[in-house]
């Protein structure tokens, strides 16, 4: 019987890989999308970047035909000094001239601020162009990963399906049956039992089961209503009773065979239907 456990626990390990698979092949186009997410956002950047850049030119384009005209209107002013008449007038004229003057001045100065602002944001168009090209680049590789990624994982779940539907055919049917149902309402139908627990539900063996069960005798799990799979060669805890100068190999000390299984017997599991 505890071969057709073994059995039971091996069809799992399969049935699990091949869910574990679909969960990876899902993960391929996330990844390329998440790509392109990042290379669109660049792209985006890079748009707002080259609109300001522009808007700076047109700002400055504007800046200095401001300063023309207050250019031009400091030199109608200092024409028209030739023919004033009196010291209101010549005043009035003056401090014209010098309003314009600092107007200018003011204006040049917004310039100069554009000019350092277009540095920057030419500079930072350079790293973008440069992150867009390793953005592409990475997304070319990711969609290349995916590809034969999902290539590999598929021609994998193929030999495990296949592997899946041999196994099936070679465990009876009743033991099926009851690991399938075990397995629609726990997820898994096997647990590995160590250490006199079940790994799945962590509950406690009771001892006189514990050494049926490393006998090989089949159980379920009192708790949880798992098969419980017992494996010598994972189950350390009769390596860990040992006085640590005892140099037995793990495992080895207590269990069975499993070829001496069948005959050990095999316990009813607690149904819940
Ligand atoms: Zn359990």
């Amino acid at each position: 019987m505890q071969s057709e456990i073994a059995k039971l626990a091996h069809l799992q390990e399969v049935e699990q890989e091949i869910v574990a698979l679909t969960a990876q092949r899902a993960t391929y186009p996330r990844r390329v999308a998440a790509r392109e997410a990042a290379l669109r956002e660049t792209g985006r950047q890079l748009e707002e970047n080259v609109k300001a850049i522009a808007h700076e030119v047109v700002t400055r384009r504007r800046l200095e035909s401001d300063i023309d005209d207050l250019r031009q209107k400091a030199q109608r002013y200092r024409a028209q000094l030739e023919g004033v008449q009196s010291d209101g007038q010549m005043k009035a004229l003056e401090h014209q001239i010098a309003f314009c003057r600092q107007e200018i001045d003011r204006l040049e100065e917004v310039e100069f601020a554009s000019l350092v602002q277009t540095e920057t944001l030419e500079e930072q168009q350079r790293k973008l162009h440069e992150t867009l090209a390793n953005l592409k680049l990475a997304l070319a590789n990711e969609e290349a990963e995916a590809r034969q990624g999902m290539a590999r994982d598929e021609k994998k779940q193929a030999e495990l399906a296949q592997e899946r539907s041999a196994m099936r055919a070679d465990i009876e049917a009743s033991l099926l049956a009851e690991y399938d149902r075990i397995a629609s309402s726990r997820k898994t139908a096997v647990a590995r039992v160590e250490g006199q627990r079940c790994s799945a539900c962590q509950m406690m063996v009771r001892p006189q089961r514990w050494n049926e069960i490393r006998q090989g005798a089949a159980h379920f799990c009192e708790s949880c209503g798992r098969f419980l799979h017992y494996d010598p060669a994972v189950d350390l805890t009769d390596a860990m009773h040992l006085p640590a100068t005892t140099k037995k190999p793990v495992g080895l000390a207590k269990s069975t065979p499993h070829s001496h299984a069948a005959a050990a017997g095999f316990d009813h599991p607690p149904r819940e239907d």
